[in-house]
């Protein structure tokens, strides 16, 4: 459906859906892997995995409308970021945030182990200088901005412009920004690329991944590794991500506002060290957040003293001590408890807002905040898991 003119809301109420009078308003979910062939060399779906169906496809056109370019869909986030990754010829070399998904810097990890699947320069992007210099040695920039956990903002309109001049691709996971808030390929990315699994399904049940590009030919060669390798998102799952995503908007501008309701009365606390939100005056990233984003995000960090850290997560009642973010439920987590976050501070507790109300979670914080500075039971000492 020609979406141009509405605005975003109305886009994602509209897209994605049958137009035809007698069908369904939502795509059905279609459990099938097999459809009946036509007859010889006539085109058609035949094999879902090849083939596709209905219910990504129409997930498809409303997160590529979103981002502005093709959409491919995959099972999860994760499974995004490989089929980007596995475009590369073998010794590639791959510029890494240091600040980044676990999962990302693992995968990165494994294939450069692995007999140099490719070759891995992570730099501190909140280093310009250090940032542009790989850049300018580099066959695909990875930028992850607001970056997890640190909430570090990179300019990706400076980063695209060196590239191309250095012949690189860039890719940027927009997962945190959501496609709402900033648009990477209008900013001269190649490559924007989402975990659903997170705001834009929006409800904690669901894993996928998309990636959206700027070229067309890197969407037929993603949609040939997703033929090739597999990874297909489930037909359930399209349907609850399509779902979800109808009301990202309006999950986003009350999450949005709370967590900068959040961030500067955290700001303030006598237990807090430092809170690391875009959308505050004083944050280092402010000035370049406002210019690149359209708002500030629904995900803040802070800190507290190391010992008091665990304690904190877990003396909350209303947001929920859990991993992930992004669904209608606030989640808050200690990072540095993870692997591959030697660089996070020991004190550092992520907080991905939801929709309860902002009164609800600032009193549930306080709480938990008083329980931190006060029992000596709860400490930072819980043995370190292997999720990411
Ligand atoms: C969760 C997440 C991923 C991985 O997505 P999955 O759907 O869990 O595979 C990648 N990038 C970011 C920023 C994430 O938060």
């Amino acid at each position: 459906m020609a979406a141009g003119g509405l605005r975003v809301e109305t886009r994602l109420a509209v897209l994605g859906r049958p137009r035809e009078p007698g069908q369904p308003l939502n795509v059905p979910i279609v459990p099938a892997s097999n459809f009946r062939a036509g007859a010889s060399g006539t085109a058609g779906r035949e094999y879902s995995r090849d083939d596709g169906t209905p219910g990504w496809e129409a997930l498809e056109e409303l997160i590529g409308d979103l981002e502005g370019g093709p959409a491919v869909c995959f099972s999860s986030g994760m499974a995004a970021i490989a089929a980007v990754l596995e475009l590369l010829p073998v010794g590639a070399r791959v510029v890494a945030p240091r600040d980044s998904y676990t999962g990302l810097r693992a995968l990165l990890g494994d294939g450069a182990a692995a007999g140099g699947r490719w070759a891995v320069r992570t730099v501190d992007v909140t280093d310009a200088g250090a940032l542009l210099a790989a850049v300018a040695d580099a066959d695909l920039v990875w930028l992850e901005t607001p970056s997890n956990p640190l909430l570090d903002v990179v300019d990706i309109a400076a980063v695209a412009t060196a590239a191309r001049a250095a012949g690189a691709l860039v890719a940027v996971d927009n997962t945190f920004a959501t496609p709402l808030l900033q648009n990477p390929l209008a900013l001269g990315a190649d490559f924007a690329v989402h975990s659903a699994t997170k705001a834009i399904g929006g409800h904690s049940d669901l894993l996928l991944g998309a990636v959206v590009v700027r070229r067309p030919d890197d969407s037929a060669r993603l949609v040939r590794r997703r033929e090739v390798a597999g990874a297909t998102p489930g037909a359930l799952e399209a349907f609850l991500a399509l779902r979800g995503a109808r009301t990202l908007a309006v999950r986003l501008r009350q999450a949005q506002e709370s967590a900068g309701e959040l961030a500067r009365r955290l700001a303030a606390h006598p237990a807090v060290d430092r809170v690391r939100y875009p959308g505050l005056p004083g944050d280092p990233h402010h000035a370049l957040a406002a210019r690149q984003m359209r708002g500030s995000g629904a995900v803040l960090s802070f800190e507290v003293a190391d010992a008091d850290a665990d304690a904190v997560c877990a003396g909350v009642g209303v947001i929920a001590s859990a991993t992930s973010l992004g669904g209608v439920e606030s989640t808050i987590e200690r990072r540095a408890k993870l692997p591959g976050q030697e660089h996070v501070q020991a004190g550092l507790v992520r907080l991905g807002v939801g929709c309860e109300h902002v009164e609800d979670l600032w009193a549930d914080l306080v709480a938990a905040l008083d329980t931190g500075a006060t029992d000596p039971t709860i400490r930072s000492d819980v043995p370190v898991r292997s999720h990411l």
